[in-house]
């Protein structure tokens, strides 16, 4: 039986995956990390074509079953929101990602870009989000965050059909690279908290919503009585960086 709590829907529909694949196009010589490889749906195809496949689960019936169906892969039950950020280096990624826990990898892993690249399944809100421009209903602190190191690419959108259980949402397969010169942030843990601080209360001026923060606006070159949701990634590194001395 999929179990809920780890946000099991699992790809029947044998186009979209081949849709995936070609999408994904894995060379010999790739590197694989997969997230989440379930029943394997993905992970069969992504053993036949790469160098080699590392799988994290964190379900150990199901890690118990992909061991012995891919011997060749790696598999490291675990979750994958506490595994070391060195797994992630140098891989291409690739997920058909547990619902529960998409923003909150992507939070995480938008401080990295020493991966390949990143292919992988998100409900199609998020996909809004992270490829979200400004003074848009969807830009927020996700869209900052992934914005200001990474380029996402949205591929196509898979019905709640080609799953079981089916979701309750559509979902989006999108492309994710990390960018050649990601701006700059000096203080990660400051930048989010002007991001958070800022979007918390997206709709005050930023004078009021940022009146915490000691920033000379006029110094910033930056208007004070914008909101949250009109400034771009430059200008919230702007700020961030302005109270790292
Ligand atoms: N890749 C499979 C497919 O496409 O059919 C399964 C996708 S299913 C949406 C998500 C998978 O991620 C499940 O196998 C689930 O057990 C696993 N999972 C859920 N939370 C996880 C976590 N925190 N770390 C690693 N795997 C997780």
């Amino acid at each position: 039986m999929p179990r809920k709590r780890f946000g099991q829907h699992f790809l029947v529909d044998q186009k979209v995956i081949a849709d995936i694949h070609r999408v994904v196009a894995i060379r010999t010589s790739d590197v694989v990390l997969e997230i989440g490889p379930g029943r394997g749906a993905l992970t069969a195809g992504l053993v036949d074509s790469a160098a080699q496949v590392i799988a994290v689960e964190i379900d150990r019936d199901l890690a118990a079953d992909l061991k012995v169906r891919f011997p060749s892969a790696c598999l490291i039950e675990d979750d994958v929101l506490s595994v070391s950020g060195d797994l992630f280096r140098k891989k291409r990624i690739v997920g058909n990602l547990p619902y529960n826990i998409s923003t909150n990898l992507l939070l995480r892993l938008a401080s990295q870009n020493d991966f390949v690249d990143m292919h992988l399944m998100l409900q199609r809100e998020v996909v809004e989000r992270i490829t979200a421009v400004p003074c848009s209903k969807s830009w927020g602190r996700l869209s900052v965050k992934v914005q200001r190191i990474w380029e996402t690419h949205r591929h196509f959108d898979v019905a709640p059909e080609a799953f079981v259980p089916q979701p309750q949402v559509t979902s989006t397969f999108v492309r994710i690279v990390p960018l050649g010169n990601p701006v700059e942030i000096r203080n990660e843990s400051v930048f989010d908290n002007v991001l958070r601080t800022a979007f918390s209360q997206r709709r005050k001026k930023l004078s009021n919503s940022l009146s915490q923060f000691e920033i000379n606006w006029s110094r910033l070159g930056i208007d004070s009585a914008k909101r949250a949701d009109q400034l771009g990634v430059m200008e919230y590194a702007t700020i961030a960086n302005s109270l790292v001395r």
